[in-house]
């Protein structure tokens, strides 16, 4: 079940489940959705991995205790594609800033009966209202359902991209800020120029294995939207190594593994999941819950202190500032989105210095995340032997 995946013992389960029974087959059968996640041959680990309840290295390493590296291919590759869009929007923050100044002024349209009956589910596409309410219901749709539902709210029922993205991110469980933006504005036509993805009622059809057919519904030709390069910022993720010793360590909802930590003597541990977004009660419920499973496996393990906070009441963490005269405070990096935006607007509010760290993964593979997945996708192989080789922290 996808909703456990929230608990580390039971997304370990999942990933276990996945190498027995569907990985020799993911290549082949991926781009099917046959509408259950028994049926399906994906993994249903994305909300597990974006909250690194499993981390990127973990998984990858996991699966190839079981095959060679050439036989699971395809799944690494799906999983570095998640890391390619972290650190092309690491390299580009203004796509972020746009899309949030765009969704500000494009409130209104939430007004229109269109997207009124896109939400609920109420469009007469039959496939379009039967993933509508699948998003509300179970907090998940599979890769190629994301594209196809994309592809319809924006050439097919004319609504903003943007106000499709947020709806995702407030109701997927495995919502992440680069994933999300970047794989709208892919479908939409502003992520490579002259190219948007066009849902068709035959590949539906096909993929689908006949349980929908939108035939005569779907606009076929929709224009290409105005691109806007974004050329990449120079970045050094050098300076985001994790350092030997760390006394006072952040955890938050955005990096829940266990692999952050070593001895520490204080640790702050986000209580309840981000308040300053929308989000759907069941998302809310999942990350509650993978907090407190993240705390209770600490606390079995470590003797230092754990000081929970959320980020309404930073009091706790303030306190013992003033009185351990604490000059910083490490972190994971959250990556750009929401988090890292509260975490440096209550960092200046009150005077506290936070320090992030990002783990080998993402060090080493980032720096080639500035262009196109290519570039990516020829050092997958090298980087994981080096991380292999070296011990590196996961
Ligand atoms: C419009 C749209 C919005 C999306 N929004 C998100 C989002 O908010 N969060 C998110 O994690 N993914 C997002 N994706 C990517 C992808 O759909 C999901 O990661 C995938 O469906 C997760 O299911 P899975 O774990 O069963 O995937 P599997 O096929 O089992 O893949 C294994 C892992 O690889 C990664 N992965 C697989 N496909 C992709 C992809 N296309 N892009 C990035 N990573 C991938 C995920 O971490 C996933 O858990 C979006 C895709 C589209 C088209």
């Amino acid at each position: 079940m996808l909703e456990k995946t929230y608990s580390f013992t039971e997304a370990s389960k999942k990933l276990d489940y996945f190498i027995k029974e569907k990985a020799h087959s993911y290549s082949k059968m991926r781009n099917f959705d046959f509408g259950s996640s028994k049926d399906n041959f994906v993994s249903g680990l994305s909300p597990a991995i974006t909250r690194r309840i499993l981390t990127e290295r973990h998984v990858v390493n996991r699966v190839l205790e079981s095959f060679s590296f050439y036989a699971v291919e395809k799944f690494i590759q799906e999983i570095c594609w998640r890391t390619y869009w972290k650190g092309f929007l690491e390299h580009r923050p203004k796509i972020w800033d746009d899309y949030l100044h765009d969704l500000e002024s494009l409130q209104s349209q939430k007004e229109l009966q269109s997207y009124e009956e896109a939400v609920s589910g109420c469009t007469g596409i039959d496939c379009f209202d039967s993933w509508s309410r699948e998003l509300t219901h179970k907090n998940y749709l599979h890769n190629h359902t994301r594209m196809w539902f994309a592809s319809i709210w924006i050439h097919t029922l004319n609504l903003p991209w943007q106000l499709g993205a947020e709806l995702f991110m407030e109701k997927l469980y495995d919502a992440d800020p680069a994933s999300n933006t970047l794989s709208w504005r892919w479908v939409a036509g502003i992520h490579t120029q002259n190219k948007n993805y066009i849902a068709s009622a035959e590949n539906i059809k096909k993929f689908t294995r006949g349980a929908f057919y939108p035939n005569g519904q779907l606009n076929k030709n929709a224009k290409i939207i105005d691109w806007e390069n974004f050329e990449p910022e120079n970045l050094d993720f050098q300076n985001y190594q994790k350092p030997k010793n760390i006394d006072y360590l952040l955890i938050h909802e955005n990096n829940l593994s266990l692999e952050n930590i070593s001895d520490f003597k204080y640790l702050f541990i986000q209580q309840n999941s981000l308040q300053s977004i929308s989000r759907s009660k069941n998302v809310r419920a999942y990350i509650n819950k993978a907090l407190e499973d993240f705390k209770n496996r600490v606390t079995e393990k470590y003797t230092g202190k754990i000081i929970p906070f959320t980020f309404e009441n930073f009091r706790p963490i303030q306190n013992l500032i003033y009185e351990k005269k604490i000059n910083e405070i490490y972190s994971p990096y959250p990556s750009i989105g929401f988090l890292k935006e509260e975490l440096i607007r209550i960092g200046k509010l009150k005077s506290i210095r936070f320090k992030f760290f990002c783990n080998s993964w993402d060090i080493l593979f980032w720096p080639h995340a500035k262009k196109g997945f290519f570039k990516l996708k020829k050092q997958i192989k090298p980087i994981i032997t080096i991380l292999n080789q070296i011990k590196l922290d996961l």
